[in-house]
C-alpha cells in the first residue's frame, strides 16, 4: 500500500471512533506489551547487531524501559482519561466547566538511531494511550531494529490502526508532507528544522525532541570521585550516543588536575581495554566524523581502540571554544574538559550558546545550585548526577529553544498526544434577558460591576 493510502486508511479508521474507548486503548497497550515480551530476544538481538549494546543497556535503556512505561500507562489510563471538572466564575452562574482529553487523530512518530527501539516505543505508548492511529518511521541507520519492529508490530496490529513504515530519508520526506494531526520527531536539530517546515504547510503541530551540546559543570566543592563516576557513566553509556550525555565539562581550575585523575580512574574501572560494555559507533561514517573532532595534542586519556566500529573513551584537556570538538554536538565517546575561575564566566558562556537539552552541576554548594538552576535555561538536568532525570516518568522530558519543542514521558506523553477540549454545560432553567441586546443602562452598570 502506498504511504498516501496508508494515511488515508488510518484517517478513515480513526473516524469510526473505534480507538476512543478506554477498553480499546487498554487492549492495544496490552497487545504492544505482549508483542514486545514475545519477541524480546529478537528485538534485543536486532539492537545488538546495530549498536552492540551490552545486555545491561539493552534492557535498562531499551526494552525494559518501555515495558515499564506500558505497565504504568495501563495502570493510570483510566485516571488520565477522566473528564476533569474545572472552576466556573461566579458571573457564569448556572454553568459547569470541563476539560476532556480527546485523541488528536492520525499521528506520525519519527525515530533516531541511538536508542532505536526505546525512542519510538516510548512515544508510541503515549500515542496509543491517547487513542490515536499511528504511523511509525524508525531510523534507517539501525536497520536490524527497524526490520524487527516492522515485522512484529505490523503482524500484531491492523495497518489501519498502527503501521511501521521502513525506508530511507526519501520515505521520511514523503511522510512529513502529509497532513498528520501531530508529528513527533526525535533527531538532530538540523532535520528537526526540515520537519518543522514541512509540518507548517499543513499547520500540523509538532513535538521536536532534538539535541545539542549539554554542559556539565564541576565546581571546587564537588565530591570529585563520585562526580567522575557519574559523569563517566552518563558520557560513555551507548558510547556517548545519547542526546542528554554530558557533551563537555567545565571544571573549576583549582581542581582540574585532581578531577582529570578521577575521570581516568573511573574510565579504567568501568571500561577496561577488553570490555564488552562499550557500544559501537552506529556507522563508519559517524566514526570518521568523531575521529576528526580529536586534536591529538589535547588528548589527556585514551585507550587502544577495540574493533572496527568502536571508539575508545577519550578525554581532552586544555580545550577552548575554538577547538573543532566544541563546534558541534559530539554524540560519541569524546569528553572535552574546559576550565573556569568563576561561575559567572561559565554562565555567560552557556547563555551565549543555543539552549541545551540537559545540564548537570556537581557541587556541594547550595548557592551554586541556586545560581545555576535559576539563571540558566535548559530542557532538564540534575544536580550531582547525569542522565537519570530521563528515567523518572513524573518529570516531563524535552528541550527548549534549539534543543526542542514539547515534552513527553508518563502522563505528559498522554497529554502530548491529546487535545484537552474545554467546554461548558449551561442550565436551561433560567435565561436572564439582561445578557441580550438591546442593552439598557441597567445592563451596562451590571456588567461593569460583575467584571470589576
Ligand atoms: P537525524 O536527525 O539524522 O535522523 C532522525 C530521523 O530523521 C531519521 O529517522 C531519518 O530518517 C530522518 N531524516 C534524516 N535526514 C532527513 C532529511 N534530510 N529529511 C527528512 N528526514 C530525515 O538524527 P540521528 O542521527 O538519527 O540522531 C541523532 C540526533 O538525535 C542527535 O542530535 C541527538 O541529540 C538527537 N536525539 C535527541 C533525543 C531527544 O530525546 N531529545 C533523543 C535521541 C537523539
Amino acid at each position: 500500500m502506498s504511504i498516501q493510502n496508508q494515511f488515508n486508511a488510518q484517517q478513515a479508521f480513526f473516524n469510526t471512533n473505534t480507538t476512543k474507548p478506554y477498553a480499546f486503548r487498554y487492549q492495544m497497550l496490552s497487545k504492544l506489551e505482549a508483542t514486545i515480551k514475545t519477541h524480546q530476544a529478537e528485538f534485543e538481538t536486532a539492537i545488538f547487531k546495530d549498536l552492540h549494546k551490552s545486555p545491561f543497556e539493552l534492557y535498562a535503556t531499551e526494552v525494559g524501559f518501555v515495558l515499564r512505561s506500558i505497565r504504568e500507562a495501563k495502570r493510570d489510563l483510566k485516571k488520565w482519561m477522566r473528564v476533569k471538572k474545572e472552576k466556573t466564575p461566579f458571573f457564569q452562574i448556572g454553568s459547569k466547566s470541563f476539560k476532556m482529553a480527546e485523541p488528536l487523530g492520525t499521528v506520525l512518530i519519527i525515530g533516531p538511531f541511538n536508542y532505536p527501539f526505546q525512542l519510538v516505543v516510548e512515544a508510541l505508548v503515549g500515542a496509543i494511550a491517547a487513542g490515536n492511529t499511528v504511523i511509525i518511521k524508525p531510523s534507517e541507520l539501525t536497520e536490524h531494529t527497524e526490520k524487527a519492529m516492522a515485522k512484529h508490530f505490523n503482524a500484531a496490529f491492523e495497518p489501519t490502526y498502527l503501521s511501521v513504515v521502513t525506508g530511507g530519508i526519501e520515505t521520511t520526506q514523503e511522510l512529513i508532507q502529509l497532513p498528520f494531526d501531530h508529528i513527533f520527531f526525535t533527531g538532530s536539530t538540523k532535520v528537526g528544522q526540515i520537519v518543522y517546515q514541512a509540518a507548517a504547510k499543513n499547520l500540523t503541530p509538532v513535538t521536536l525532541e532534538l539535541g545539542g551540546k549539554s554542559p556539565t559543570i564541576v565546581d571546587a566543592t564537588a565530591k570529585l570521585a563520585v562526580a567522575a563516576r557519574r559523569i563517566v557513566y552518563g558520557k560513555y553509556l551507548n558510547a556517548g550516543q545519547t542526546c542528554i550525555a554530558p557533551d563537555y565539562i567545565y571544571v573549576e581550575k583549582s581542581i582540574e588536575a585532581a578531577f582529570l585523575e578521577e575521570l581516568k580512574k573511573a574510565i579504567e574501572q568501568f571500561y577496561p581495554a577488553q570490555t564488552d560494555d562499550l557500544s559501537h559507533i552506529v556507522s563508519l561514517r559517524h566514526l570518521e566524523r568523531l575521529k576528526g573532532l580529536i586534536d591529538p595534542e589535547k588528548v589527556f586519556y585514551t585507550q587502544e581502540s577495540q574493533g572496527a566500529q568502536r571508539m575508545a573513551p577519550t578525554v581532552m584537556r586544555n580545550v577552548t571554544w575554538s577547538d573543532k570538538v566544541m563546534q558541534e554536538e559530539i554524540f560519541g565517546p569524546i569528553l572535552p574538559v574546559l576550565t573556569f575561575n568563576s561561575l559567572d564566566e561559565v554562565i555567560i558562556k552557556i547563555k551565549s550558546q543555543p539552549k541545551p537539552l540537559a545540564l548537570y552541576l556537581f557541587t556541594e554548594s547550595q548557592a551554586a545550585e541556586k545560581k545555576v538552576f535559576e539563571e540558566l535555561s535548559f530542557g532538564g538536568g540534575a544536580i550531582n548526577d547525569t542522565i537519570m532525570h530521563v528515567a523518572n516518568p513524573h518529570l516531563p522530558f524535552g528541550g527548549i529553544g534549539a534543543s526542542g519543542i514539547g515534552k513527553y514521558h508518563g502522563k505528559t506523553s498522554f497529554d502530548t498526544f491529546s487535545h484537552h477540549k474545554a467546554f461548558m454545560k449551561k442550565t436551561t432553567l433560567f435565561d436572564p434577558k439582561v445578557l441580550y441586546p438591546p442593552y439598557d443602562d441597567k445592563a451596562v452598570s451590571m456588567i461593569k460591576k460583575v467584571l470589576k
